[in-house]
């Protein structure tokens, strides 16, 4: 079913099927801003890869974890954060999570709450 709507909206962002922002890509991530901005910056890590949240993370994606893991602070450097920035995963519905594929919320540049 080539160019049908799934069931995830970050897969349909990912095959170019639904709209983003998109700041980076490559192989195994596509980076794009969060459609409701809870900071100046706030952008979504995202694999290629449909990993429903990080309690389906498997050894074979070690490589994958490790890739986000260096590229967030690439990313917040690009994006101003000289002073630093908050990273957020949000797993499960007891955790909040609102799309199922695996995300890394990047925010910054604006004072944000403590926990
Ligand atoms: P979470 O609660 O961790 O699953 O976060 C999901 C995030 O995805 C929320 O911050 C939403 O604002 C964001 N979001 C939902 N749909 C889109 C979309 N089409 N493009 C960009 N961000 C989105
Ligand atoms: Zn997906």
């Amino acid at each position: 079913m080539t160019g049908a709507v799934t069931q995830c909206v970050f897969c349909d962002i990912i095959a170019g099927r639904i709209p983003a922002q998109l700041v980076h890509d490559d192989e195994q991530v596509v980076v794009f801003k969060d459609i409701h901005p809870k900071a100046r910056v706030h952008l979504l890590v995202v694999p290629r890869v449909h990993v429903p949240s990080l309690d389906e993370l498997e050894e074979r994606h070690d490589a994958l974890v490790a890739h986000m893991m260096r590229l967030l602070p690439v990313l917040a450097r690009k994006q101003g954060l000289a002073t630093g920035f908050r990273t957020v995963i949000n797993t499960g519905a007891g955790g909040g999570q609102e799309i199922a594929h695996l995300h890394i919320h990047l925010l910054g540049g604006a004072p944000l709450p403590g926990f």
